[in-house]
């Protein structure tokens, strides 16, 4: 959690998950690149399904780059496998151009691992969208993150939270970040409302990779994280304009600040001692914005 507070550099705003017409979604790459750019984001990771039966492609976006913009070369990879009899969606930033496509026999898990040891970062898309349970979770190796709001299955479904998996895992002592992306398909009211915030010292694709990797990131739909410290046996949060402050842990672990315009709180650490915590704010609008876990 604290990486991203600690770590020298600036936050850049970035979206992790998006398609374009080289899948299911309507715009060109190039226009994705565009919309996101006059949007005033740093980077984006262009995630289109990575289908070969279909021939969708991993899409190669360095061509879009740009001053002060740049991309993530990415996918969502799918495979066979979770219990309910739907197919895994896998968010994976940051692979190789020639990633090789899903191999006869191959499972999500070994997938998933192939998408790591390419040096990906890997996380677990929408998993209220599709009723991911946490034995599938726990069936595939450690990602880095998963989703805790993505926007078009929360504008289309109802079901854009992923935070009760994210809790879960937590609790079972397997370590996940957390981030929220658009998943945008049609560019129009799904579009940046959910994005990372990732602490690197430049724009570069390798260092907002490596800063992902690392953790040094929070994830928001408007509110803004600005500094979290360890504070003696508290935990001092500076942030834009909230209306409450929640900090969860293990089970039912929690504590509050509640307020108007609050922007800086001092929160017991006490209860979560030897377990996990993670920072929840909420603005006026009732938007989110959400801290990596810490280890207390
Ligand atoms: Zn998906
Ligand atoms: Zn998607």
């Amino acid at each position: 959690m604290l990486d991203a507070f600690t770590a020298p550099g600036r936050f850049f705003r970035g979206n992790l998950h998006c398609h374009s017409s080289r899948s299911d979604g309507d715009p060109t790459p190039a226009r994705v690149c565009a919309f996101y750019r006059d949007a005033g984001y740093d980077f984006i990771s262009l995630t289109d399904h990575f289908m070969e039966r279909f021939g969708y492609p991993v899409v190669d976006t360095t061509p879009f780059r740009a001053d002060g913009f740049t991309t993530l070369i990415g996918a969502e990879l799918h495979a066979e496998g979770i219990d309910n009899g739907e197919i895994w969606h896998v968010l994976a930033n940051g692979l190789p151009l020639d990633f090789a496509p899903l191999m006869p026999g191959e499972t999500a898990a070994q997938l998933a691992q192939r998408a790591l040891d390419a040096g990906a970062f890997v996380s677990i898309a929408h998993p209220g969208w599709y009723g991911l349970t946490l034995d599938d979770a726990l069936a595939m190796p450690p990602a880095h993150a998963v989703e805790a709001y993505n926007s078009i299955c929360d504008w289309e479904t109802g079901r854009g939270d992923g935070n009760y998996l994210i809790d879960q895992l937590l609790n079972k002592g397997r370590r996940t970040g957390v981030i929220a992306t658009d998943d945008a398909h049609r560019y129009g009211e799904e579009a940046c409302r959910g994005w990372v915030m990732v602490k690197a010292e430049s724009n570069s694709p390798d260092a907002i990779l490596s800063a992902l990797k690392a953790g040094a990131y929070y994830a928001s739909q408007g509110p803004s994280i600005h500094h979290i410290e360890i504070d003696g046996d508290h935990l001092f949060v500076e942030t834009s304009a909230a209306r409450s402050m929640w900090l969860v842990g293990h089970a039912a672990r929690s504590t509050v600040v509640m307020g108007r315009g609050i922007t800086r709180a001092r929160l017991p650490l006490e209860k979560f001692s030897g377990g996990w915590a993670r920072l929840i704010i909420a603005d006026e609008q009732g938007r989110r914005a959400w801290s990596n876990p810490l280890f207390v």
